[in-house]
């Protein structure tokens, strides 16, 4: 035995000294698994792009139980919670009793069954790096961080699947995943050497669904040197994002509506954690007279709030959250000179409230009016202006009447009125609308936002706008 695997491993490295005179392509590639090299009879081989392993790598190199049935031409690879079986010269492998396609074929070479190591792998739980100067190919054994221990209180229950329809990231290092029903992660596994964070998204899969892994390089950033992703898992459906970052970076989670921002910064500049939580308020079920007699009752609504900080200024390094209360209280301020009318706030400080809770204030408060502050942020930083939007026709009113007095208070270029199925402006029942003063990513709008000012300005012009809606002269 030991005889004929010498023999073998010479003849396959004449053939390869043979085979490599010439063409740098043709060279093997090597493997190595946590940094050490895999060495096998045959040499892995590079074909379409995929790397293909002699099956005795998955066994004796990896650790997973293998299994060849010459008559259907069938292997399988196991281990603790998934099976797969590939089929020579098929372009599909059924992970778990699901059939997916793959890009890669098993085949025979030289009476030897070579499976695709990657497409394998990587629903085997390992993760790949391809170092193509050196031609390797680095495996990684993603462990959690903790050991996982099953949790008694909740018990996994069967959710419905989110699908990611769209990954990107802007000029400011956000990266933003655009998803229907996709849960925001808790927080990532840190992996080292080289250092990566990795989001798991629970029950998730891509819309379209795509096999394999879509990678992105990123250049002259010290926040991180590429992004990937793919579906990691069938079994329980995960989608895994892998961010590789430089030594310094931190990052921010945050949600808006359908998308994840998942926010790269130094960690400096990381916003400190909220205080510990307010006592939530009790829930209202009769609403407290705090009306004082006045007629009309107006909630502002500022956007955000602590661990939820909204868009980032990179010029101004400053957060939405910030402007959005800042503004607020100067819009409070003009609000209150009129006794008629009653203001409510529902946040008042950096207090993380949820977008549920926000609605449930204003209705059990019989609001009038709901305004909601925020700014906004796209990935063209040449995007400016100020835009008002309502969802509800009993809205559009109110928004086409304040909608001058915000370009009057921002003095920024007018976006217009929009139709947008905000949460806040959706589920509540009176006249609502969300301003979006103006574009953080945009360096001039940040600028003018967060200048007191402007803000002042903005108090005032909205102040005004409000109580002429309300027919208060
Ligand atoms: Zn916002």
């Amino acid at each position: 035995m030991k005889k004929s695997v010498s023999i073998m491993l010479l003849m396959s490295l004449l053939f390869t000294m043979f085979a490599s005179v010439g063409h740098a392509a043709s060279v093997p590639p090597k493997l190595f698994l946590e940094g050490t090299q895999l060495l096998s009879d045959v040499d892995p081989k590079i074909e379409n792009g995929s790397t293909l392993v002699p099956l005795a790598i998955l066994s004796e190199g990896l650790g997973y139980e293998v299994e060849w049935e010459p008559v259907m031409k069938k292997v399988t690879v196991k281990n603790d919670s998934t099976v797969i079986e590939l089929i020579i010269g098929e372009a599909m492998v059924k992970v778990n009793d699901v059939i997916m396609d793959i890009a890669a074929k098993p085949q025979l070479m030289n009476q030897r069954t070579m499976v695709p190591v990657r497409a394998v792998g990587e629903l085997l739980g390992l993760e790949f790096e391809w170092k193509a100067a050196e031609r390797e190919v680095h495996m990684f054994r993603i462990q959690p961080e903790t050991p996982a221990e099953p949790d008694p209180v909740e018990p996994e229950q069967p959710l419905p699947t989110g699908y990611i329809t769209g990954v990107s990231m802007d000029e400011q290092s956000i990266i933003t995943i655009i998803h229907t029903d996709v849960q925001k992660p808790v927080k990532p596994l840190v992996l080292e050497n080289p250092k990566r964070l990795a989001f798991d998204f629970k029950n998730t899969t891509f819309e379209p669904y795509f096999n394999g892994e879509t990678r992105v390089e990123v250049a002259d950033n010290p926040l991180l040197t590429g992004y990937k992703y793919a579906q990691f898992q069938l079994n329980p459906l995960t989608a895994r994002l892998v961010i590789n970052i430089g030594e310094d970076t931190g990052y921010v989670l945050s949600e808006s509506e359908n998308a994840i921002h998942i926010a790269l910064m130094p960690t400096a500049e990381i916003p400190t954690e909220p205080e510990p939580p307010v006592e939530p308020e009790p829930p209202v079920t009769t609403p407290p007279d705090d009306s004082n007699g006045a007629p009309f009752t107006v909630v502002l609504d500022a956007g955000h709030g602590a661990k939820d900080p909204g868009a980032y200024s990179k010029s101004m390094t400053r957060w939405e959250k910030e402007f959005n209360l800042s503004a607020v209280l100067k819009l409070k301020a003009e609000l209150e000179k009129d006794k008629r009318i009653n203001v409510l706030m529902t946040r008042s400080d950096d207090t993380f409230i949820e977008l549920a809770d926000r609605i449930k204030f204003a209705q059990d408060h019989k609001a009038d009016l709901f305004i909601s502050i925020h700014a906004n942020s796209y990935d063209k930083t040449s995007v400016n202006g100020s835009e008002t939007y309502y969802y509800r026709d009993n809205s559009k009113a109110l928004a086409d009447f304040l909608h001058p007095y915000v370009l009057a208070g921002t003095g920024l270029n007018d976006r217009g009125v929009k139709k947008a199925a905000f949460k806040v402006i959706k589920e509540t029942t009176m006249p609502a609308v969300l301003i979006e003063a103006g574009y953080l990513s945009n360096d001039g709008d940040a600028k003018a936002l967060f200048t007191e000012s402007t803000q002042d300005k903005f108090g005032a012009e909205v102040a005004k706008g409000i109580k002429a809606y309300l027919k208060l002269k």
